[in-house]
C-alpha cells in the first residue's frame, strides 16, 4: 500500500544508515562543500526557504528564514528580494554517556545533495492522500576528542523542503562501542523575542484523573508572549505555534510585510527514543528540547534514550537504529503551509506492512453523553442500531463492559454487530502498574501475552479497533508499549485508537493500523465543564492549526443535543450552533471518528443535519488551507475522491463576514453542491443549493459561534 521511491540517486538516510559502515563511505566520496568554520547554506527546492548551518568554536548551531519578494519602490526598478529570519542561531548537540556532543565538536566531513531528492507516497489516514514531496540534503559528520575513545560519531542530517525544516541526529559506530544511553539534547529553536505564542504546557506528572498524567490535556495559553512562564514549569508539549510580527511589530529590523507563522513540532518517535518537548523559553527566545519528567510512568524507567548502534554486516534490522526523532520546523508568510503541511509524515517510513486493508470508520459512541451508566447490553444494542440507521461503519463500547457486560454479553454484541452490518470497536485500559485508572477492562493490554491472548478474541469476533485509555507518558518505556501494541494489533488485524494519551509523532504512516489519538482537551470535557462549552468553539478554531495539523485527533465530537445529558433537561448547554457542530466533522482529521449522535437525534434534527451525517467521510485525498486565525475563525476544505466538504467557522464574539473562492477547487461542481447554514439569526439550521456568483464565489455572514458548510 505504501510506495516510497526516490528519484535522485542519493540514498536516503536510512539507505544510508542501513548501509553502516556505508554511511561513512557515502560521506566521504561526495567532496567536501565547506571547511570547518564556515555557515553552509541549504535552499529547499524552490530557493525560498533557507537552512544556514554554523560551526564555530567546537559549537554547531543553525537558523532559517524564508525569502520573500520585495516590490520595487520605483517604477522600472527591479524587485528586490528580502531575507525573513524565523529562526535565530540556535544550538544543536546531544548528550550522551560515551561524550557531550554538544562542545569540543571536530568536523569530519559533511554532504549536499546536488539536486532535489523527490519522494511520493500514499497516507491511508492523513489530511492527504497521495504526497509527493521534494528536499535537498545536507549531511554533516562530527567528533569530539572525548568521543574519539570509545569511537562513536554524531552525524546530524538535515531536510530542506519548501516551508519546512527537518533534522535529526544519527550516531555512528567506529570502535567497540554499540550501545549508547542519551540523557539529553542541546537542540534549541531561538525565536525574535517579540513573537508570540500558541502553546500548551507540559503537566505534572501523576495528577489529573487516577495520577493519569501528563497526557497533553492542558489549556493552551493563546497569542502571548513567548517568554510567558509554563504554569507546570515544565515547559511545553508539542506542536507549538508562533507568529513572529511583521514590519510595524516590535521586532528591530523586521521589513517583512505580513507577520509571519512558524510550527515547531517533532516526528518519528518509536521504540527507539523517548518523546520530547520544548523548555521554557530563556529571555532572550531560546527554547530547549526537553526530555520526560523523572516521575512520568509512576517513576519508572529512564528519562533518556537508549540507542543500539547497529551494524549492518551483523544485523539485519539497522534501519531504524541509532538515530534520533525528527525536529520540524514549519513556516512562512501565512497559516498555509502550517495548515497544509505533511512533513510529520515525510521523513518517516512505514515500519511494518498492514496485514490487512484497513479502512476509516463513523461509530456511534453512547458513553461521551450517556455516559457509564449507558455500558450496558441494551443500551450499546440501541447504539448498534444508530450506527446502523445512520449507516456508519462502527460502535465503540467504552469502558466498563467487561464487569457490566461481561464477555459472553460481548460475544452477544459482536454477533448483532455482525447481523447489523456494524464493526464493534472496543475501550481498554492500557493498566499495567503506571495509574490508578479503575475502569475496565484492564491487565489485557500491557504485555505481550495477555494481549496476543485479547486479540485473538477480539479478531475472532470481528473487532475492527481498540481504544486503548490512560498511557503513562512519554518515556521510552512508554513508547515502547506504544509500538509493541500498535505491532501486535495488525498481526490481528486491529486498528489502534490512543486516549488518555501522548501526541502521535508520524504515527499514520509508521504504523499502517494507527487511527488517532486524543492528546487534546476533547469532547468529554463538554459533558464535564459548562465553560469548556463556552470555549468550544474557539478550541475548534485553533486546533486545525496545531494539534491536528501535524496527527489524527480523535476529539469525540459533533454533539447535536442542545444539552450534554441523557436527560434533555440537565447537564451543560451547548454554545455552538447545530451547522457549527456538523462542521467540524470537516474541521477535525481522524480516520475514526467517534461522532456524539444519539438516537434522539434522528427525530429531533433536521433531515438534513443527519443526511450530511451519513455522508461525511473521514478519510481525506487533499487539505486546503483558505482563511482564518488560530482560536477566531477558519476556512478549510478537504476532498474526498471527487467530492469537496468546506467548513467556514466563526469563534468571534461578532458576526464575520468571508468571501470563499471555491473555483480554486480543482473540481469542484457548484450546481451538484448543497449550501448549509444556520440562517441570517444563527438559529434556523437551513440547506438550500448552493449559488455562487459569476467567479464562482460566495460570500457568508457567520453569527457568533455559527458555521457554514459546503459539501
Ligand atoms: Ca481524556
Amino acid at each position: 500500500m505504501n510506495t516510497s521511491s526516490q528519484k535522485h540517486s542519493t540514498p536516503s538516510l536510512i539507505g544510508r544508515v542501513r548501509g553502516g559502515s556505508l554511511i561513512l563511505l557515502f560521506l566521504f566520496i561526495i567532496s567536501p562543500s565547506v571547511s570547518a568554520q564556515q555557515t553552509t547554506r541549504v535552499f529547499s527546492p524552490d530557493g525560498l526557504t533557507y537552512l544556514d548551518v554554523k560551526l564555530a568554536d567546537g559549537h554547531l548551531s543553525y537558523s532559517a528564514g524564508y525569502r520573500t519578494v520585495v516590490k520595487a519602490k520605483k517604477k522600472g526598478m527591479k524587485a528586490d528580494t528580502l531575507d525573513v529570519p524565523m529562526l535565530l542561531d540556535s544550538p544543536l548537540g546531544v548528550y550522551t554517556n560515551v561524550a557531550d556532543f554538544s562542545k569540543d565538536l571536530v568536523f569530519i566531513q559533511d554532504s549536499q545533495s546536488d539536486e532535489p531528492i523527490r519522494q511520493t507516497y500514499h497516507l491511508r489516514q492523513g489530511k492527504q492522500s497521495d504526497i509527493t514531496t521534494e528536499n535537498n540534503d545536507y549531511n554533516l559528520m562530527l567528533s569530539t576528542p572525548a568521543a574519539k575513545k570509545s569511537g562513536v560519531q554524531m552525524a546530524v542530517h538535515f531536510r530542506v523542503f519548501n516551508n519546512n525544516i527537518a533534522y535529526c541526529y544519527s550516531f555512528i559506530q567506529t570502535g567497540e562501542t554499540s550501545a549508547i544511553v542519551v540523557t539529553g539534547e542541546a537542540s534549541g529553536f531561538r525565536l525574535p523575542t517579540d513573537a508570540t505564542a500558541f502553546i500548551c504546557p507540559q503537566s505534572d506528572p501523576m495528577i489529573g484523573w487516577k495520577r493519569t498524567k501528563p497526557s497533553y490535556e492542558e489549556n493552551y495559553i493563546w497569542d502571548k508572549p513567548i517568554t510567558t512562564r509554563s504554569q507546570y514549569g515544565h515547559g511545553w508539549t508539542f506542536p507549538c505555534l508562533f507568529k513572529v510580527p511583521g514590519k510595524g511589530g516590535a521586532r528591530s529590523g523586521s521589513q517583512a510585510t505580513t507577520d509571519s507563522w512558524l510550527l515547531i513540532s517533532e516526528t518519528g518517535v518509536s521504540s527507539g527514543y523517548c518523546g520530547s518537548h520544548l523548555s521554557d523559553a530563556t529571555p532572550d527566545g531560546l527554547f530547549t528540547i526537553a526530555f520526560p519528567m523523572e516521575g512520568e510512568n509512576n517513576g519508572f524507567g529512564s528519562t533518556g534514550a537508549q540507542l543500539g548502534i547497529a551494524d549492518s554486516r551483523i544485523s539485519p534490522n539497522s534501519a531504524q537504529a541509532g538515530i534520533t526523532p525528527w525536529r520540524t520546523i514549519t513556516f512562512g508568510p501565512s497559516l498555509k503551509p502550517i495548515v497544509e503541511t505533511t512533513i510529520t509524515w515525510d521523513v518517516v517510513e512505514p515500519l511494518y506492512e498492514p496485514s490487512i486493508d484497513y479502512k476509516g470508520s463513523r461509530n456511534t459512541w453512547s458513553w461521551i453523553l450517556w455516559q457509564d451508566a449507558s455500558i450496558n447490553y441494551d443500551d450499546q444494542v440501541r447504539f448498534i442500531d444508530l450506527a446502523a440507521d445512520l449507516g456508519w461503519e462502527g460502535c465503540l463500547i467504552d469502558g466498563g463492559w467487561y464487569e457490566n457486560i461481561g464477555r459472553e454479553g460481548m460475544e452477544r454484541l459482536f454477533a448483532y454487530c455482525k447481523q447489523k452490518g456494524v464493526r464493534p470497536w472496543v475501550w481498554y485500559n492500557s493498566n499495567g502498574g503506571w495509574n490508578d485508572a479503575p475502569q475496565c477492562a484492564r491487565q489485557c493490554m500491557h504485555n505481550s501475552i495477555v494481549r496476543k491472548q485479547e486479540m485473538r478474541w477480539l479478531q475472532k469476533h470481528g473487532v475492527a479497533g481498540i481504544k486503548v485509555d490512560f498511557f503513562a507518558g512519554d518515556k521510552q518505556e512508554t513508547m515502547r508499549l506504544y509500538e509493541a501494541l500498535l505491532s501486535d494489533a495488525n498481526d490481528y488485524g486491529i486498528q489502534v485508537i490512543c486516549h488518555g494519551c501522548t501526541l502521535p509523532r508520524g504515527w499514520e504512516r509508521m504504523y499502517p493500523n494507527y487511527c488517532g489519538s486524543e492528546a487534546v482537551l476533547a469532547s468529554e470535557n463538554l459533558y464535564f465543564s459548562q465553560g469548556f462549552c463556552d470555549m468550544e468553539a474557539r478550541h475548534a478554531c485553533l486546533h486545525p492549526f496545531v494539534r491536528n495539523a501535524v496527527g489524527s485527533m480523535e476529539y469525540g465530537g459533533t454533539v447535536l443535543q442542545r444539552r450534554l445529558h441523557r436527560d434533555p433537561d440537565k447537564g451543560n448547554t451547548r454554545r455552538t450552533s447545530d451547522v457549527f457542530e456538523l462542521a467540524t466533522a470537516i474541521a477535525f482529521q481522524c480516520s475514526g471518528q467517534n461522532f456524539a449522535l444519539t438516537p434522539r437525534n434522528l427525530t429531533e434534527q433536521p433531515q438534513f443535519e443527519i443526511d450530511f451525517m451519513k455522508q461525511v467521510p473521514t478519510t481525506w485525498d487533499e487539505t486546503r488551507f483558505i482563511e482564518g486565525y488560530p482560536g477566531k475563525y477558519i476556512v478549510l476544505a478537504r476532498r474526498n475522491a471527487d467530492r469537496w466538504y468546506v467548513c467556514a467557522m466563526n469563534a468571534e464574539a461578532a458576526p464575520k463576514t468571508v468571501t470563499i473562492d471555491l473555483s480554486m477547487l480543482s473540481g469542484f461542481a457548484p450546481d451538484k453542491a448543497l449550501l448549509l447554514t444556520d440562517g441570517s439569526n444563527g438559529s434556523t439550521p437551513t440547506a438550500a443549493q448552493l449559488k455562487t456568483d459569476k467567479r464562482g464565489r460566495i460570500t457568508l455572514t457567520l453569527q457568533p459561534q455559527c458555521a457554514a458548510v459546503v459539501y
